[in-house]
C-alpha cells in the first residue's frame, strides 16, 4: 500500500481525490470541502502524504473537535497547528 492509501484507509470517512490543480494554482497542495479532500497529484508522494494529514487535521480540529486533547483550536492558529501535526505524523506513513 502506498502512504496515501494508508491514510485513506485510516480516515475512511473522508473522500480523498487526487487531482491536477489548474496551472495557476501550482502552489496549492490540497484543500478540503466538507468530507471531500482534494490533493495535488502532481506533488511528490511525500508531499501528498503530508497534505493528506494536513487536511485531515483541519477536518478534525477546525470545527472545535480536537482529537488530540479535546480542546478547540482557534481559527487563527489552525494553519500552524495543521502544519505542525502533519509534519510530525508524516514519517509514520512514509516509513
Ligand atoms: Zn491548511
Amino acid at each position: 500500500m502506498i502512504p496515501t492509501e494508508r491514510i485513506e484507509d485510516q480516515y475512511y470517512k473522508y473522500r480523498f481525490h487526487f487531482v491536477s490543480f489548474p496551472e495557476e494554482l501550482y502552489f496549492l497542495h490540497g484543500y478540503i470541502n466538507g468530507m471531500d479532500i482534494y490533493i495535488n497529484k502532481n506533488d511528490s508522494i511525500e508531499k501528498q502524504t503530508e497534505t493528506c494529514l494536513h487536511e485531515v487535521v483541519h477536518a478534525e480540529c477546525d470545527t472545535g473537535k480536537n482529537l488530540m486533547d479535546h480542546r478547540s483550536i482557534k481559527t487563527g492558529r489552525a494553519e500552524f497547528f495543521a502544519n505542525h501535526i502533519a509534519s510530525r505524523d508524516v514519517r509514520r506513513y512514509l516509513s
